[in-house]
């Protein structure tokens, strides 16, 4: 497989035109993607709308400048994201009408974003096509992708790059093969339609004396938990391990009585044979992925809080390949230094070259990668090319299509906010001005 092409921007802004959202636009421009498209396209970009307060998702206007670019090529597209298990207790995603009103909530919705936000699999998360893998699959021989993003003629997927408990990392590859697949999709991903169930610590648990007993017996979809005097009871058979009570259990009991999430070896795999599939819905080159590496927390934006990121911001990369382009944000995280007060120097991991989410999370964040490249999604092999910044008077106009002083002008002629005033009664010169002059409207 020849060498993946990485398209890079670094996360400074200094000036005008280095904005991120600007940024994304212009890495989108340059890589050529945009000529495979053709007017009228559908185009799903897939991002993650953020958690119920989460503050770590993508800013709604990184995802806007994208569409509006779409939209000036002719394309048609939507912003989308698709509904969850659960994954703990209280988040806000399971179904599309609380979905979108969460998206909302966070800045996402038809007006902020100039196209429809649609939840990709539907009410209930049951709108969506089985895709076989044809034997390319680690462990998914198929795969329930979200009818709406299936259906697009292109997918272009805008991650934000982090931390995460299960699957180690967050990028390009779980956008779209957890983001991409419906409800049973990720319970497929998670293992639960081949067997794989939670490990439960019984003698952990110390029951009803527990504070979230009851809150623990409620957040099971399957209602399979009941929690008895000394300790749980789970029926096993109908878990679909969905983690709503192992990141209760984590979170706020601090037990750790049903699963941790560093046991989970076959999910990077999973996600990564769900997101061939994803892709696999896709003609070759009507894919891209846009990693924004910025707020690069231990977490991932599904929990309804945001840590301080355990490195600076380091850019966006954008590429053709998922593979590469997530192999290369972990590359640029580790050999960045870690931030002081945050889970790297919590863990040790401060020092340039260390890897920093597997010191954070112990054990190793790649299967994903590794998955990927065992199915022959994309290679681990890559170039960085960084895009130069334009600084020209055109795209100044294209961001800044007037100069809106110019407006103000014939308005001031006849209404000046100063008109009649008396300026100087309204204080005292700076020491050091002589002779001031007072502005006469
Ligand atoms: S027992 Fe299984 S299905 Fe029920 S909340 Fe826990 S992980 Fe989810
Ligand atoms: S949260 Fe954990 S410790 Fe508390 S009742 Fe549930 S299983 Fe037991």
């Amino acid at each position: 497989m020849a060498k993946a092409k990485i398209w890079f921007m670094d996360a400074r802004a200094r000036r005008f035109l280095e904005s991120m959202a600007i940024k994304g636009r212009e890495i989108l421009e340059y890589s050529g993607w945009l000529d495979n498209l053709k007017p009228g396209d559908i185009v799903a970009v897939k991002t993650h709308m953020g958690e119920a307060y989460n503050v770590g998702y993508l800013r709604p206007v990184i995802v806007r400048t994208l569409v509006d670019l779409l939209k000036e090529k002719g394309c048609k597209p939507f912003v989308t994201d698709t509904t969850t298990m659960p994954y703990h207790p209280w988040i806000s995603r399971t179904l599309a009408i609380d979905h979108l009103e969460t998206a909302n909530m966070n800045g996402f919705n038809h007006g902020t974003m100039g196209c429809p936000v649609i939840i990709a699999d539907g009410w209930l998360g049951t709108d969506d096509v089985v895709v076989d893998l044809e034997g390319r699959g680690t462990y998914l021989e198929k795969q329930f992708i979200s009818r709406a993003i299936a259906d697009a003629d292109a997918l272009l997927s805008l991650a934000h790059f982090k931390g995460h408990p299960a699957g180690g990392y967050g990028g390009a590859m779980k956008n779209i093969g957890v983001g991409g697949a419906s409800k049973r999709g990720k319970m497929n991903l998670h293992g639960a339609l081949a067997g794989d169930k939670p490990v439960f610590n019984l003698e952990l648990c110390p029951g009803r004396s527990c504070e979230w007993w009851e809150t623990c017996e409620a957040c099971c979809p399957e209602g399979g938990i009941k929690i008895t005097d000394s300790g749980f009871e789970i029926d096993e058979e109908n878990c679909v391990y969905c983690f709503s009570c192992a990141n209760l259990c984590v979170n706020m009991a601090g037990v750790g009585a049903i699963q941790r999430f560093d046991h989970l070896p076959a999910l990077g795999r999973r996600i990564a044979d769900s997101a061939l599939a994803a892709m696999m819905t896709k003609e070759p080159g009507k894919t891209f992925f846009m990693n924004f590496a910025i707020d690069i927390t231990p977490v991932c934006d599904c929990y309804g809080w945001t840590d301080t990121p355990i490195v600076n911001g380091l850019g966006i990369l954008a590429s053709l390949d998922p593979v590469a382009v997530d192999k290369a944000c972990i590359d640029m995280m580790n050999a960045a230094p870690g931030l002081t007060n945050s889970e790297a120097e919590d863990f040790e991991a401060l020092a340039p070259g260390t890897k920093k989410l597997n010191i954070i999370k112990g054990k190793d964040i790649e299967p994903q990668v590794y998955g990927g490249v065992e199915n022959g999604m994309g290679t681990t092999d890559y170039e960085i090319e960084e895009v130069p910044l334009n600084r020209s008077q055109q795209t100044i106009a294209k961001y800044y299509p007037e100069i809106r002083a110019r407006k103000l002008k014939p308005m001031y002629a006849e209404n000046h906010p100063l008109a009649g005033l008396d300026t100087a009664s309204f204080g005292k010169p700076t020491e050091g001005v002589e002779n001031p002059r007072h502005p006469k409207k």
